[in-house]
């Protein structure tokens, strides 16, 4: 198959990069699931952008830079700050409905913003905005969509006057390798919330694009600054449920057991702390206590018509917010590192572009800024790359197809295993609270002999590759963790 543009994710990144690119040529999505599959499917706080006349770029980008602890690539930021408020009414345009009151858009908080401007669909945005763009893609005559696609590798090829170029990937489909060229090949694979035992993300986090972009020799950055989301619902749900920033945006309260309101001492924006900040002191209450979340003071209809999504999976689990204090935890959520790019999303593999949550732009620094990512996907992925080169030549490229193992055999099965064992040692050596010496002297090591494993294993498929990803990018957070001497944002160093 041979395509203009081959985008591989079906999140907000790919989906809105896919609109763009289809009004200069043919588009293929690929999607390991099916579209909808995705980590934008699950956000529920919203987009941040300046839309309120008492709100101005600059507070934004400070808001920004401080939370990131001044770690990021200003021009960056300033970029998608001064495109924020476009991206959202391209969405509107799109068919996005953005709660409004008295026909202005509503506006909510969350940690870090020294202002209200973050755009929003009930506690579901992110899936308002996933239905969306899946609707207009899947109605573009130019778009073809092919879901349950893996994507197992970029496809390369090198010459003395253009050096390495990025002409497509190989991808394993009903149970078959196929090969599709592209002039230009777009990474939108989201992050790697999958490495970790406590995550707030989907099955589909795994890291694939970071590892794939990482084998033929991409920078990638700034891998060690995961962030930890301080209030996912502390019950054995799988990823575990996150109770959304804008619940303490609207004036729910940390408590311990005692009823103390821990976070008043620990920083000026109190139950609104940056994100590494009250996960940090979560934690450190967890020692002795359990913690929760506490809203009871709203009344039960403004919290179902306010929160519809987290109140009925409450609900579920017999937890009434209206009366009861809601037990939480950190759990792994967000990737501020990734793939290098710059402000059009280009890496430095010719042919090769990133968008969304498997890049670093340099937007985040050592820590994000909640309900900047949607935003950054969205800003960035509007940037479509000029002057298509065509990859005829590479029909002559010999390219080697692995051979594929069922699901049953015994190699995949041991990756299963190994899969399991990744998350427990990303949790306990790279989580909130790091110590260098063990991540050397045992991590790291560990992690080797895993990836070296997965590595020799003759055939591949689905479980092997997404497990293999998931050692190679997790050696690159240890290593990245290891080297970063001191706590800065969300790499938190106990000596
Ligand atoms: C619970 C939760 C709440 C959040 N809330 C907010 C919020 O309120 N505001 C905010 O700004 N951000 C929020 N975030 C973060 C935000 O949702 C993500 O950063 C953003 O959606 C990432 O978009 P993306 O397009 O980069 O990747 P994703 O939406 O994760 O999409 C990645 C796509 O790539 C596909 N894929 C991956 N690997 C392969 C492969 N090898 N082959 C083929 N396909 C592949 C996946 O199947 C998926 O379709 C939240 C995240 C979570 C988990």
């Amino acid at each position: 198959m041979q395509t203009n543009f081959l985008v591989i994710g079906s999140g907000i990144s790919g989906l809105n990069f896919a609109l763009q690119a289809a009004k200069k040529g043919k588009v293929v999505i690929v999607t390991k699931k099916k579209l909808v599959d995705s980590n934008t499917n699950f956000a529920q706080g919203g987009i941040a952008a300046v839309l309120d006349q008492t709100d101005n770029f600059e507070k934004h980008i400070e808001d920004t830079l401080k939370t990131g602890t001044y770690h990021n690539n200003k021009k960056a930021i300033e970029f998608m700050v001064k495109n924020s408020a476009d991206a959202i009414y391209r969405l509107i345009d799109l068919g996005v409905k953005f709660q409004k009151e008295n026909g202005k858009l509503s506006l909510t908080k969350e940690g870090g913003h020294s202002h209200r401007r973050i755009a929003f669909v009930g506690d579901y945005t992110g899936k308002e905005i996933e239905r969306i763009l899946v609707k207009r893609v899947k109605e573009h005559p130019n778009i073809t969509i092919l879901e349950d696609s893996f994507a197992l590798k970029l496809l390369t090829q090198k010459s003395f006057l253009r050096g390495k170029t990025c002409v497509g990937a190989q991808i394993i489909r009903g149970n078959k390798i196929e090969n599709i060229f592209a002039d230009q090949t777009i990474l939108s694979t989201g992050g790697v919330g999958q490495l970790f035992l406590h995550t707030t993300n989907p099955p589909i986090a795994t890291g694939d694009g970071i590892a794939m972009a990482s084998q033929i020799g991409c920078k990638i950055k700034d891998m060690e600054f995961i962030q930890f989301h301080p209030t996912a619902l502390n019950e054995n749900t799988f990823p575990k449920f996150l109770i959304s920033e804008t619940v303490r945006g609207e004036g729910a309260k940390l408590v311990n057991e005692k009823g103390e309101r821990f976070m008043s001492n620990i920083h000026p924006l109190k139950d609104l702390a940056p994100r590494d900040i009250a996960a940090r002191e979560i934690y450190k209450q967890q020692k002795t206590s359990q913690v929760f979340l506490d809203i009871r003071h709203k009344s039960r209809e403004y919290l179902k018509k306010r929160f519809p999504q987290i109140y009925e999976k409450l609900k579920k689990l017999k937890i009434d917010m209206a009366k009861d204090l809601i037990p939480v935890t950190p759990a792994a959520h967000y990737e501020c590192g990734g793939i290098e790019v710059d402000l059009s999303g280009r890496t430095n593999v010719k042919n090769l572009f990133a968008f969304g949550e498997v890049t670093c732009t340099g937007v985040h620094g050592a820590n994000r800024l909640a309900s900047n990512s949607l935003l950054e996907a969205l800003v960035f992925s509007n940037q479509v790359a000029k002057n298509l080169t065509s990859t005829q030549a590479v029909k002559k490229i010999k390219i080697e197809n692995p051979k594929l193992l069922k699901e049953n055999s015994k190699e995949t099965l041991l990756a299963k295993k190994l899969r399991q064992e990744i998350k427990n040692i990303m949790w306990r050596y790279s989580g909130i609270v790091r110590n260098r010496k063990k991540i050397k002297k045992e991590a790291i090591p560990k992690m080797i002999k895993i990836a070296k494993y997965l590595r020799k294993t003759k055939g591949t498929n689905q479980e092997i590759a997404e497990t293999l990803n998931m050692a190679q990018v997790s050696l690159l957070i240890l290593k990245a963790a290891y080297k970063r001497r001191k706590s800065i944002g969300c790499h938190f160093v106990e000596f």
